[in-house]
């Protein structure tokens, strides 16, 4: 995600097409970046979404007393990310990119641990939960075990 990014349309919240664009622009990523990791050749259409969100003005962050503050309006924010991801894509953490360990999650990150053994996207949404379970899966086979 753009940390400090604020929507901006004359203060009201994005309407049902900005929601079908944005879903639309973060499933291109989602297979570029999917068929990049395993080496495949990019479609077409993702591509497509991608590049024409990109083409569009980006969002201008602005330096203000208390930081950094960007404004945006839907089609900024999302030629801001499409950009990010046109960035990351072409740079240099590609080898690092992974999809989380956890079966019910889709989320990418870069794992730049120490020998890149990395599994989760992060330990509270669900390294924990995937340990846990595993806790619970040992606990119940060691009963079971105890029980025969
Ligand atoms: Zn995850």
């Amino acid at each position: 995600m753009v940390p400090g990014i604020g929507h901006r349309r004359r203060g009201l919240p994005g309407d049902r097409a900005d929601v079908d664009r944005a879903i639309g622009v973060r499933e291109a990523v989602y297979r570029l970046v999917t068929a990049r990791r395993l080496g495949e050749e990019y479609a077409d259409d993702a591509l497509d979404v991608l590049n024409g969100a990109a083409r569009k003005p980006p969002a201008a962050p602005q330096l203000t007393a208390s930081g950094r503050w960007t404004e945006a309006t839907p089609d900024e924010a999302l030629s801001t990310v499409a950009r990010q991801a046109v960035e990351l894509l072409s740079g240099p953490d590609v080898p690092l990119l992974k999809e989380c360990g956890n079966p019910e999650c889709t989320r990418i990150y870069i794992d730049r641990s120490r020998g890149m053994r990395r599994q989760w996207c992060g330990m509270e949404s669900c390294g924990n939960k995937i340990k846990a379970a595993a806790y619970r899966a040992r606990k119940k086979s060691a009963h079971t075990a105890a029980a025969q």
